[in-house]
């Protein structure tokens, strides 16, 4: 026997990881998680990169339509300017 008994190990926790987040499991309430600071920080760490991926990929958009969101935004933008610039020299 090897280990203590009724903990996994790093290894062991960081292998069945993928499997506990894909099935909706609260990794942060894990046992393991709660008496394990480096598995902790593992997890803080993927938190922070899965939190920026939703940042940039909040929706499955074409990137067609995103240009053309941007575009739209420029334009508005520069027309509301003139448009304040033309009232101020009237
Ligand atoms: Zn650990």
């Amino acid at each position: 026997m090897t280990g203590i008994p009724g903990k996994l190990r790093c290894e062991e926790f960081q292998a069945s990881l993928p499997e506990l987040i894909g099935s909706g499991e609260d990794v942060a309430n894990h046992p393991h998680i709660q008496s394990c600071e480096l598995c902790r920080a593992l997890l803080a760490d993927l938190e922070t990169i899965a939190e920026a991926a939703r940042q940039l990929f909040p929706s499955v958009e074409p990137p067609d339509e995103v240009w053309q969101h941007i575009e739209t935004a420029i334009k508005s933008e520069s027309a509301t300017e003139s448009a304040q610039r033309g009232a101020k020299r009237a």
